[in-house]
Formats: C-alpha cells, structure tokens, sequence
C-alpha cells in the first residue's frame, strides 16, 4: 500500500465532524504537539494526527486512512516510538485520552482502555489488594508495553505482562471492533501477547495478582565500587527465587536542582530488588549485598503501586539516546567488560546503564501463551543517556552502542521487543518459533501492513 496524503480540505472536515477527539495536520498550530513522542529526539511528520477519544473515533480513523489510502500508526504516550518507521503520508492515531480503567476485585481482572499509563492501573488495583504486572516506569503506557511483552518487578513470579492478558479489544485493518479471547480470534489474541498485535487496540483485559506489601529498596554504593558490586550481585542471582526480582544499575544523576542533595552531580552503582515476602525473610535474602556496606539503603515494606520509584525512570518527556539486548549469561567477563565501558574510570555521557535479571517465571514456556511464552535470556541490558542539544545525539549514541558491543559475546539469540531501540524487524525481536506464526496472522489480517507497527513483519507469508 503506498502512503500518500491525499486528503482535502473536504475530507478532513468530514473527518474533524465525525470524530469527537482533535485532528491536526501539519501547519495547524496544535501539530506538534499532538504529533510529540515521549523521546524528544524523536520527529515524526505523520500526514494527519487523530487523537481518539473513543472506540467510535479510532474506528472512524482507522476507515479514513483506508479510504485515503494511507498507513495508520497506533500509539499511546510515544515511550516506544524510537524504532518506528518514518511516518510521512501516514495517520498517526493517539490513544492518549482513553484512560478508562475498571477493577473488577472477584476476578482479579482489570479492563484498561489502550491510552493508559501503568500509573492508572497499580493504584486501584492496589486499592483491593491487587497487583498488575506493571512497567517498572509507571509513566509508560499499558498497550505498547503489553503488546511488546511487558517485564516488571514482578517478572521472576509471574512472567511477561503478555501472557497475563485474558482479553483484547481492537479494531482490525478492516475497520470492525472484535474481541479477541481465547473462545474468539484465538490468533488475534495470540498476537497480543507479546507480537505487537495486528490492528489498533482499543482496551486490554489481564489478570491481577493478590500481592500485599513488599520488601523493596534500593542500596547505593559510591561509583568507585561498580566492580565489586556487580559481581557480588551476579553471583547473588544465581541462587535468588523467584519471588525476588532485581536490576543492577549503573547510574550518573544530572547535577539538576530538582535531584535530592546527597545524589546530586554523583555517580553510584545500585542495586535495587523487590520481594515478595516480609521484612525479615527479605532482609535475610538480601544480606550478602547489605553486608557489602551500601552508603545509602532504602529497603522497606512498601505498597505494590509506590514500585514504580526505586529505577528512579525519568517522567517527564526528554531526548534521549538508549538501546538494550538480551544477554544469555552475565558471567565475570561480561562484567569486567561493562565496567570498562561505564564503570568509575569510563568517560561516559551515559546516565543510566542497567542489568535485569529475568529467569524465574520468565524462563517457563506459559502453556497456551502467547507469541513471547518465555525469555530464553538470562539478563537483558539497556542503556540510555539524555541528549539535552541536539550535536550530543551522535556521542550518545555512540556510547551506547559501545557498550551493546561490549556485552556483544554475550548477546542471546534475539533481542528484547521492548528494549531494542534500533530499528528492527519483528523477526529480530521475537522467539524464533513465533515469527512464522505472526507472519501467517499478518498475512490473514493485514496483508498490506496498513498498520504500523514499531516491529513490522517483513517479509507478509503470501
Ligand atoms: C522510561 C522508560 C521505561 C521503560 N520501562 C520498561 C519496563 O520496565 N519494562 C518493559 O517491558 N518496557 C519498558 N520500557 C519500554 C516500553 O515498554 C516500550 O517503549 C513500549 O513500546 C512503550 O509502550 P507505550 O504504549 O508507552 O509506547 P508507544 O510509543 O505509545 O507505543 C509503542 C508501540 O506499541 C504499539 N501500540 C501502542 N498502542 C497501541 C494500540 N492501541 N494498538 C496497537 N498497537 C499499539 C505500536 O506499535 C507503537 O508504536 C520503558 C521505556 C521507557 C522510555
């Protein structure tokens, strides 16, 4: 399908009168906003933004592109619109109003409209003592995150965020609102799971879980210990439960006045954990790290919803340079490789380098799961620093890459969906069992790849 504005003055009015919510084109005074990802660096020139307030809308736009023979490009907050492909001629559909979340406490299941952010889900739900599988940022949007799998702090005991999804609402290429369960469009519920899915996406419906408090927290240690911290907590790892799940992070805090004064300007390497258990079964897990003598150490029993602060993610929108991989292994070598590129001797304008550990759950194939069942990596690393003017881009990004290179003999045989922020192919982020199966589906529901989806599935299966 060629993507082409052909769009009138006629049409978009035609347009602005049958959706409810704002349709901007370029030159229109409200376009750059409507058409800004989260990642500052990132310039989209879509032909048209529709931002949908309701199904009704996204229908609406969805027929408008086909009629106008033009792409359409779903998205929600723009966390993950680095990899996407250049947007000229084509519709791009903000979700972002569509915030509507109901609990339903007997059946531990939320139904979350496709706009919302992690934050609109943890907070009732924590309400009725239910916890969602979340981002570890609670900024980030609940559908693009699900849809590329979802790893959060309770990864390690109960898996991917996908496979915790019983039900989608979304409106095909086509333009027609389905369900998809696993009673009706099984494939389209499949796709969901994990393989970006095939159509726009209008509400997700996932399973809750009955988490209380947890023991969680972070210990800071100063830079200058990035080495002995990091093998103390690999080695930590390889007997941890699965009840704990926890990220070694590397992180350089911006000497900006918003930043606590102990933190400020400094450097430290952290390691950060959440448990699901009590105060004196954690504390007793996490003593060999405590026993290192972190400078600050900030592990308490705290709420499921007040997780989404101990990465310390960044809320507002900024540009940004970041890049992630699966690594099979994390052994002693890949350490010192690391340490060499963003440990305390490194001159690096990366601000946040980190390694999660996954495991657990993640490594069990989900009976009946969808296009991720499970991780076959042992960690993942991602690593990001801010790009404040924009001559910083080509440096950043070329630490980051550094870094991936490093860590290259460790890499596992496909990337993460979610953190792999070079432009990629849903092949190169996918379990290599799954991506004949989407294939076959995209084949069936979108033939011509009129959606646009941050992982397109070159080449469509005839
Ligand atoms: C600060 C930060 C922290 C992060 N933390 C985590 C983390 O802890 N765990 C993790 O797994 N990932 C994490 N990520 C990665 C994140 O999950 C991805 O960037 C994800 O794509 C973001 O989803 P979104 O809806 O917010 O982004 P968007 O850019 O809005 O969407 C990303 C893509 O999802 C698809 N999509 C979105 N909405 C729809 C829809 N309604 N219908 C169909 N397709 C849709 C589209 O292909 C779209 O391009 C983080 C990213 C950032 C920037």
């Amino acid at each position: 399908m060629n993507s082409k504005n052909t769009i009138g003055d006629s049409d978009l009015e035609a347009l602005r009168l049958a959706v409810a919510g704002q349709v901007s084109v370029p030159g229109q005074a409200d376009y750059d906003q409507a058409r800004q990802a989260w990642n500052l660096t990132v310039d989209e020139r879509p032909s048209v933004v529709v931002v949908a307030e309701s199904v009704s809308d996204v229908v609406e736009a969805v027929r408008y592109a086909r009629t106008h023979d033009m792409r359409i490009a779903p998205q929600g907050t723009g966390h993950g619109a680095v990899p996407l492909e250049p947007l000229d001629g084509a519709v791009l559909l903000r979700t972002t109003p569509m915030r509507q979340v109901d609990i339903d406490p007997a059946a531990s299941i939320a139904r979350v409209e496709a706009g919302a952010k992690w934050q609109d889900v943890v907070v009732p739900a924590a309400e009725h003592g239910l916890a969602a599988l979340a981002g570890i940022s609670p900024n980030v949007g609940v559908a693009g995150y699900t849809l590329g799998g979802g790893l959060g702090w309770l990864a390690r005991r109960y898996g991917l965020a996908a496979n915790s999804v019983t039900a989608a609402e979304l409106v095909t290429p086509l333009g027609e609102l389905v369900r998809a369960d696993a009673a009706h469009e099984p494939d389209l519920l499949w796709a969901v799971r994990g393989g970006g899915g095939v159509g726009v996406v209008t509400a997700l419906e996932m399973q809750l879980y009955r988490v209380g408090e947890l023991y969680a927290g972070d210990l800071f240690f100063p830079i200058q210990r990035t080495a002995e911290v990091l093998h103390a907590w690999r080695e930590w790892t390889a007997s941890a439960p699965d009840d704990v799940t926890s990220i070694a992070h590397i992180v350089r805090v911006p000497p900006l006045p918003e930043v606590p004064e102990g933190l400020r300007g400094r450097a430290f390497a952290i390691v950060e954990a959440a448990y699901l258990g009590d105060a004196d079964s954690g504390a007793e897990l996490i003593q060999p790290l405590r026993r290192l003598g972190p400078e600050l150490d900030t592990f308490a029993m705290i709420a499921p919803s007040a997780l989404g602060e101990l990465n310390m993610d960044p809320t507002d929108p900024m540009p940004a340079k970041g890049d992630g991989a699966f690594l099979a292994d994390f052994p002693a070598a890949a350490i010192d490789a690391l340490v060499a590129e963003v440990g305390p001797d490194a001159e690096t304008p990366l601000n946040s380098v980190e390694v999660r550990h996954l495991g657990g759950a993640l490594a069990r194939p989900v009976p009946g799961g969808g296009a991720q069942p499970s991780i076959d990596a042992g960690y993942l690393l991602y690593a990001v620093g801010a790009t404040p003017t924009p001559d910083l881009a080509g440096a950043v990004g070329a630490h980051v890459r550094a870094v991936k290179d490093a860590l290259a003999p460790w890499r596992a045989g496909y990337g993460p969906y979610n953190f792999d922020e070079t432009p990629a192919g849903a092949a190169a982020v996918l379990p290599p069992a799954s991506f004949p199966r989407l294939q076959e589906i995209k084949a069936a529901y979108d033939p011509d790849q009129f959606i646009i989806c941050s992982r397109p599935v070159w080449p469509i299966r005839p």
